[in-house]
């Protein structure tokens, strides 16, 4: 849960997530939705599907057994090089380099290692750098503290060289270069892409659909989506039959992933009958008391909440009254 995001956003997300599966037999044995409920709101939920994943994989082995080694926990997906040698520090006393976020800046400034961590040479000369720095002995202080520093006082900014235990080696703190390490990488422009989300409602009722299990928001039920130009009226009575009426817009908004910009166009219609819809359980009409348990990603909730938030002549005037 702590990739990518901070501690204080994980913590309920972690708590709910262990009320409810607390060790790995019960969330091998959940279904893939009822995982992908609890991390719903958190993002990036590849992280949810290997957690899940790893679960299964683990039940299988003999004994239900957790790999034992740096190469076994290297299979386990999600895992990779630096949280298998973090789970074998902790877990077994094994003695292995970190190299995550946090540790990389420790190391760029406290060695001040030049060009951008995320270079392929660069990267390479921090693994040869955290491994020699290896103790020969107290692994789990070690990698511990490493990781406190890294999240409490190495932070990205304002770092608090004056309580830092590594003040008086620190070659960046020494020299008054902090602020120059890492190396930023070079600026990119982030490409923007444009969707049509179909906000299609019958009554109390709202038609969801279960996206691909690869790419964004894998496995999540999201609104039917559209591109820019496309005639949304048209496409519902083609595609599954549904005869919708007038059409409103709310405001386009956008979305933020690692690697672009998804600028959102909502579009408000109804129709008369809700219909089953013959395309082998890739949708549903989500009732909306039920949307605070449903596996949706973060936009799709933005766009309920605001929907719950709109007046009822408010939703007449966007919907259309029935
Ligand atoms: Fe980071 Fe400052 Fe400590 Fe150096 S002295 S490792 S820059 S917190």
């Amino acid at each position: 849960m702590l990739q990518q995001t901070q501690v204080a956003t994980a913590i309920p997300y972690y708590q709910r997530f262990l009320a409810r599966f607390p060790d790995v037999m019960t969330l091998a044995a959940a279904d893939e939705e009822a995982v992908l409920v609890y991390w719903s709101g958190l993002g990036y939920y590849a992280r949810a599907r290997n957690l899940y994943r790893a679960a299964r994989m683990v039940a299988e082995c003999p004994g239900a057994r957790f790999p034992q080694d740096v190469a076994g926990l290297m299979t386990l997906p999600g895992v990779g090089r630096s949280t298998a040698a973090a789970i074998a520090a902790f877990a077994y006393g094994h003695s292995h380099a970190i190299l995550d976020g946090n540790v990389r800046r420790v190391l760029t400034r406290a060695f001040a290692v030049p060009g951008y961590p995320g270079h392929a040479s660069v990267e390479k000369g921090l693994w040869a750098l955290a491994e020699n720095l290896l103790p020969g002995e107290h692994i789990e202080a070690y990698t511990q503290g490493l990781m406190d520093i890294g999240a409490t006082l190495c932070t990205r900014r304002q770092p608090r060289c004056g309580d830092c235990p590594l003040q008086t080696i620190c070659k960046a703190y020494l020299t008054q270069t902090v602020p120059s390490f890492p190396t930023p990488k070079a600026a990119r422009v982030i490409p923007e892409r444009t969707t049509r989300m179909l906000l299609v409602r019958q009554g109390e009722h709202w038609l969801l659909e279960k996206r691909p299990r690869r790419g964004i928001w894998g496995g999540l039920w999201s609104f039917p989506e559209i591109a820019l130009e496309d005639d949304p009226v048209e496409r519902l009575r083609v595609c599954w039959g549904l005869n919708a009426w007038p059409v409103s817009t709310l405001p386009p908004f956008r979305h933020t992933f690692t690697h672009y910009r998804l600028i959102i166009h909502p579009v408000c219609l109804a129709v008369g009958k809700r219909k089953a819809l013959t395309d082998s359980g890739g949708h549903l009409w989500l009732n909306q008391a039920d949307v605070a348990a449903a596996a949706i990603p973060t936009p799709v909730r933005k766009i309920f909440k605001l929907l719950s938030q709109l007046t009822m002549d408010d939703t007449n005037s966007v919907f259309g009254s029935e």
